[in-house]
């Protein structure tokens, strides 16, 4: 069948989006493919559709359990039912009915944590994966702006899995991230299919403000005056949740923090809230975004600086997906690319933390993986940071030949250095964008190795004229009320348990 006919089937759509029916034909003709695409741009449907043309199973790796929540539903939506997602959240019971019953299953979604578990990758091996899904694939990279260890295994399960089909998605990666996804998943020959990064329907704004306190207040007069619902990106949980309270303070109640340091429950409920439009304004840490599928953002601000051009970005790229004019604004004070300096930092394990680790163990030997996993107290006695503990684990397990530890030390250190050096360039860099006089857009496509759109664009950026008061809110395009008793009291309940880790 023609593949508009399969779209209009089996998902209403008349027509494909931009690069769509390329990554369709291309994996349909088998052919092994990395999409990069932006986002809102629909990635979802590269998979979803060859669902209903190839036999067997597809399988997605996608990296948060949000992001796989709303996948899922996405396709329930559409009258598919035969999607699982495997994750820590299916309880012992009906894990044990879905591990028994996998090919019932069409779409399997799973994490990369439950994809290292022996019994899931044996079930799944006797299956006939027919399309190995990576979504969200820059995480794979080491240079990607969101690298997760547990990514970097993909190729070993690919493979694992019989080397199947495989489609790699993203929004945003720079040359050096795609390539590391080909290496890393082991594809010998694939297509690669690219449209621009350009989203010519969110304007650019940079504001400088002097200081902390206007920043603070020049922030509650956006929120006030802008058309919601939006999103307000910080780098702190602990900014984070006091704005919101500011915020419900000055009476715009209808806003929510949304941040790791809260438990998997609250943070799936608060998203659908936001999604379905009991709230307008999201006070969130990076961890908020990945597969919010919502149409109608019209603002995306950030309190903080972002670490790079494409957190920024992919943050950013969750404004106006239904097309319509939205902002993206960022405020700026002297002086603040010092807190993302200091998180790459403490990303990474610090040199004395590597020369302590190293002093605890006999140097007869060499340092490896075994003896960091039956010493797991020695993370919680050198300060380890999550992040930093696997990132030491991960280095030590590649096979590097050293013989003795204090190779493996100086390589240790040099790689950690290699890279906090790499995320100061990127600091670096949005740095000199945010204080350039020249169009912000066409800064970014240049980053990208794209071409300038040199004026083209309607409302582009405040270099370019853009003005806020053309993104205010009017009484017609004002969803809600601003204040509702209830509302607060039943969000404040929602609030109540939850752990504030910073
Ligand atoms: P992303 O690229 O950010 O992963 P999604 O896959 O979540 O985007 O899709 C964004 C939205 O676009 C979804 O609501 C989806 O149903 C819709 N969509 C996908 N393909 C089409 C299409 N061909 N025509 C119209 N809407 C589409």
């Amino acid at each position: 069948m023609e593949l508009e006919k399969l779209l209009n089937k089996y998902f209403g759509y008349q027509t494909f989006k931009t690069g769509q029916k390329e990554v369709i034909s291309s994996l349909l003709g088998g052919n092994h493919t990395i999409a990069m695409l932006p986002t809102g741009t629909g990635k979802s449907l590269c998979y979803q559709l060859p669902g209903y043309c190839l036999e067997g199973q597809i399988l997605i790796i996608s990296p948060l359990l949000s992001l796989m929540q709303d996948q899922v539903e996405q396709l329930m939506k559409f009258g598919e039912k035969r999607v699982i997602a495997l994750n820590s959240f299916l309880d012992p019971e009906k894990r044990g009915y879905v591990l028994r019953n996998l090919t019932k299953y069409k779409y399997i979604f799973v994490s990369p944590e439950m994809l290292s578990l022996p019994i899931i990758i044996n079930k799944l091996r006797a299956l006939t994966v027919s399309l190995f899904v990576v979504d969200e694939a820059h995480c794979i990279s080491q240079w990607g702006y969101d690298f997760r260890p547990e990514y970097s295994k993909l190729g070993e399960y690919r493979k694992k899995l019989g080397n199947p089909l495989t489609l790699a998605l993203t929004a945003t990666a720079t040359k050096k991230v795609r390539d590391d996804i080909i290496q890393s998943l082991d594809l010998q020959e694939y297509n690669k299919i690219e449209s621009t990064i350009d989203r010519p329907n969110i304007a650019f704004y940079v504001e400088d403000v002097p200081n902390y306190q206007d920043k603070q207040s020049r922030l509650i007069e956006l929120v006030q005056q802008l058309q919601k619902p939006g999103i307000i990106y910080f780098s702190s949980k602990k900014i984070a949740e006091q704005t919101a309270s500011l915020l419900a303070e000055k009476g715009i109640s209808r806003a929510m923090p949304y941040h790791g340091g809260l438990d998997q429950e609250q943070r799936i409920l608060i998203q659908q809230q936001f999604i379905h439009g009991q709230l307008d304004v999201i006070c969130a840490t990076s961890a908020f975004g990945m597969g919010v599928n919502k149409e109608n953002i019209r603002f995306i601000i950030h309190y903080h600086m972002p670490m790079q051009i494409e957190s920024y970005l992919q943050e950013i790229g969750r404004a106006g997906r239904d097309g319509d004019a939205s902002i993206a604004i960022l405020l700026y004070s002297p002086g603040d690319e010092q807190l993302p300096v200091q998180l790459a930092e403490s990303e990474l394990p610090s040199e004395l933390q590597i020369d302590w680790l190293f002093s605890c163990f006999p140097q007869k030997e060499i340092l490896n993986d075994h003896f960091l996993e039956v010493n797991q107290h020695l993370r919680e006695d050198g300060g380890f940071s999550e992040v930093q503990w696997r990132i030491i684990q991960d280095f030590i397990k590649k096979p590097l030949g050293f013989s003795n530890n204090e190779q493996l030390k100086h390589s240790l250190k040099e790689f950690v250095n290699e890279r906090i050096k790499v995320k100061k360039v990127s600091i670096h860099y949005l740095k000199k964008w945010i204080k350039s006089k020249s169009c912000r857009r066409d800064l970014i496509l240049d980053y990208f190795d794209e071409e300038a759109v040199k004026g083209n664009v309607k409302n582009c950026c405040d270099v370019c004229g853009v003005q806020i008061d053309q993104y205010q809110a009017t009484e017609s395009n004002q969803g809600y009320p601003a204040s509702e008793g209830m509302w607060k009291d039943y969000l404040a309940n929602i609030l109540l348990n939850s752990e504030l880790s910073e």
